[in-house]
């Protein structure tokens, strides 16, 4: 397969942070740019070299776009599957729409875990109040309900923890198609970052610790404090998702450690993640480079980690505190150019090197 030299222009679907620190990977890497999203004032278009506003739906607005790169990535995997085809009948788009559309439907992603045999919460298709209360039979409470669709950092989902909430918690989420899922008890949250590219390459980042709070990532602990056997084990796991779904990019799979050191599959998001900033300045190839080298169908970079460290997420008016990480040793401070810092939202981020 012929790969995608530098000097050729990148779209990117989605206009956020990822979106900012994948165009700047690009830049570095001698790429352009060009960010495609619905949304005015794109904090990626701040260092892309081209930008267009329209909706997804815009066939006229994803046509010229389409002319106008020479491959297609994304920074948010709820990109309509629909966009994603038709800008593949004029320009390569990676990842594609066949890793989408189980990404973005929780009950698909489950089901492929199901079939590759790597263990999930045990979950249950819900279309309704019956299918909810016979799903609980069968999990028990406490059980989460996620809609299947669209949603992130904690959005969309109910904690069930008596019979009697259960009509609260399907008209909480909108009577919407959504999964019951038995509760994992636990010891730490994992994930891993895995590339794969076009020519069939497969590379993963050690595998991390996420620490969240009120549902949001908070830190992420590099590597991971685990046995190394344990940390094999998820990679291997992240790799065998990516070979099976023939993931063209990078992908990001979300794990629990569970009691018998049992790996679970969560999630996963076929872009790049929160979960992956700390390889920015700790790791020989970050996770927006990598990403950039899986979708031109570069050889992928070495992921060795070049210190430990911690990544905290400054979160709304967080980023006030600027100068304090400024004057903090080994620390190094990302802020993504955002104007409006909302509680909970993602406007910056730390990574503090542990080397001594
Ligand atoms: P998710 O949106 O699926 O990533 O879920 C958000 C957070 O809820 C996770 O990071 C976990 O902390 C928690 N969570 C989700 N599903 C489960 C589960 N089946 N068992 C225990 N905790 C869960």
């Amino acid at each position: 397969m012929a790969s995608i030299a530098p000097g050729k222009t990148i779209g990117i679907l989605g206009g956020g942070q990822l979106g900012r620190m994948l165009a700047i990977a690009a830049a570095e890497m001698g790429y352009r740019t060009h960010v495609f999203c619905p949304e005015a004032d794109p904090c990626a278009a701040q260092v892309a070299n081209d930008v267009t506003i329209a909706a997804y739906e815009d066939q006229a607005a994803l046509d010229k776009f389409a002319q106008a790169v020479d491959v297609v990535t994304l920074e948010f995997e709820n990109v309509p599957v629909a966009a994603c085809e038709f800008l593949a009948k004029t320009v390569p788009v990676r990842p594609g729409a066949g890793v989408l559309r189980i990404a973005q439907d929780r009950l698909l992603e489950k089901q492929f875990a199901q079939k590759l045999k790597i263990p999930t919460a045990e979950f249950y298709a819900v279309d309704s109040l019956a299918d909810l209360e016979r799903a609980v039979l069968q999990a028990g409470l406490p059980a989460i309900l996620k809609t299947r669709r669209f949603g992130y950092d904690g959005k969309g989902q109910v904690k069930i923890k008596k019979p009697s909430e259960l009509a609260g918690a399907w008209e909480a989420i909108g009577r919407q198609s959504a999964i019951l899922e038995a509760m994992v008890d636990f010891k730490l949250e994992l994930s891993v970052i895995v590339a794969r590219s076009p020519s069939g390459e497969v590379v993963t980042f050690p595998a991390v610790e996420n620490r969240h709070k009120n549902h949001i990532l908070d830190e992420t602990i590099v590597p991971a404090p685990i046995y190394p056997r344990i940390a094999k084990a998820a990679e291997t796991m992240a790799r065998k998702m990516a070979q099976q779904i023939k993931l063209q990019g990078l992908m990001a799979v979300e794990m629990f450690l569970g009691a018998r050191d049992v790996i679970y599959m969560n999630e996963i998001a076929p872009r790049p993640h929160n979960s992956g900033h700390w390889s920015i300045d700790a790791c020989i190839t970050s996770q927006f480079t990598q990403a950039i080298r899986a979708v031109c169908d570069l050889p992928l970079g070495s992921t060795a980690i070049l210190s430990p460290c911690r990544m905290k997420n400054l979160l709304g008016d967080m980023i006030y505190n600027y100068e304090r990480y400024l004057t903090e040793p080994n620390t190094k401070l990302h802020l993504y150019g955002k104007d409006d810092p909302k509680p909970g939202r993602k406007m910056g981020h730390v990574t503090r090197l542990l080397r001594k």
